[in-house]
């Protein structure tokens, strides 16, 4: 589960102030881009109602209770989580039949739903039944990425939590400490807000050869050296195998110029690829070269997009960024 003091460390306390006061109310909607902790700050609150050895304020993490909540078995969290494509009437009916068997153990219980956005309208309407009928201790929790494909009559019963994305620099330390090397950390850590997929992304094999191939080709883009053409052809396609590679290798070239525009103008802003070098050669370009460059860069993700073959799309790409 993602690090909530990392990721959340506002919503994060407001949540232990108000388990704190009894004042948990019935329903939530914990609405974000995926990779926020919205479900990892569920499932904390799960075990802070139910751990038998809260120490200021946190959950120990430890206790049978805990380890129930952390591993799904608790017989009073009770957690929807469907990897259809549609939450139906039917599974919010065994919801309920699972609702009506707990609360056993204690007069406590809550119910999670996530990616909300997935139940269909008759699930939602059976869904607002509990919100209309509260059961005292019982609290619903609808994680959701699309808050407006939610029925309004379900957002306007419940208190909307909005979850915003952790700074890039959060997630770049946490992947500092799971021994990530730096400029790879802050690679990963600007493209994606996601913290455990930036993790994945800097931990796979081929990501530091792609981080040195976009810098090869940067350096020789910097130069307006003609030889950055035959790098798509040496550097690029060997570690652009799959589309995701190549929607990445993309990125990170999206990355460089942005570092070296903002270096350019000495604009104030996190650096993805830090002090390198080579972003002080590229800011050397002028301002108006730079910008044609991320545009051509834009231009080359919509061409990746619409089937063109990333081999035409990133030679075409370089082309342009060569003629300055
Ligand atoms: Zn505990």
């Amino acid at each position: 589960m993602a690090n909530l003091n990392v990721l959340q460390p506002k919503l994060l306390a407001q949540f232990e102030a108000i388990i704190d006061r009894g004042e948990l109310s019935q329903a939530y909607i914990f609405a974000g881009p995926a990779g926020v902790g919205k479900a990892a700050l569920a499932q904390w609150i799960a075990q802070r109602l139910f751990c038998q050895n809260v120490q200021e304020g946190q959950p120990c993490g430890q206790c049978a209770e805990c380890q129930r909540v952390l591993s799904g078995n608790h017989p009073d969290v009770v957690w929807l989580q469907s990897d259809a494509k549609s939450i139906k009437v039917d599974d919010i009916r065994n919801l309920k039949a699972e609702m009506s068997k707990t609360g056993v153990e204690s007069n406590q219980r809550i119910f999670i739903v996530t990616d909300a956005e997935k139940l269909t309208a008759g699930a939602e309407n059976s869904l607002l039944k509990f919100y209309e009928e509260p059961v005292p201790g019982m609290t619903i929790i609808l994680t959701t990425s699309a808050k407006n494909q939610l029925l309004p009559t379900i957002v306007s019963r419940a208190q909307v939590i909005n979850f915003q994305p952790a700074p890039a620099q959060a997630v770049i330390d946490q992947l500092m400490a799971a021994g990530i090397a730096p400029q790879l950390a802050s690679v990963a850590g600007h493209l994606t807000a996601d913290g455990a997929a930036a993790q994945a992304m800097a931990e796979a094999p081929q990501f530091e050869k792609q981080v040195g191939a976009v810098l090869m080709l940067l350096r020789k883009t910097a130069a307006q050296d003609p030889e950055a053409f035959v790098m798509v052809q040496t550097q690029l396609l060997p570690n652009a195998k799959t589309p995701a590679d190549q929607k990445q290798l993309l990125a990170m070239l999206a990355l460089g110029y942005g570092d070296a525009l903002n270096r350019h103008y000495q604009v104030q802003a996190p650096q993805a690829f830090g002090q390198a070098e080579v972003i002080e050669q590229l800011s050397e370009l002028s301002g108006p070269v730079l910008s044609r460059a991320l545009a051509a860069i834009l231009a080359a993700q919509i061409k990746l997009g619409q089937n063109v073959t990333f081999q035409s799309a990133v030679e075409q790409l370089v082309l342009t960024l060569l003629e300055g």
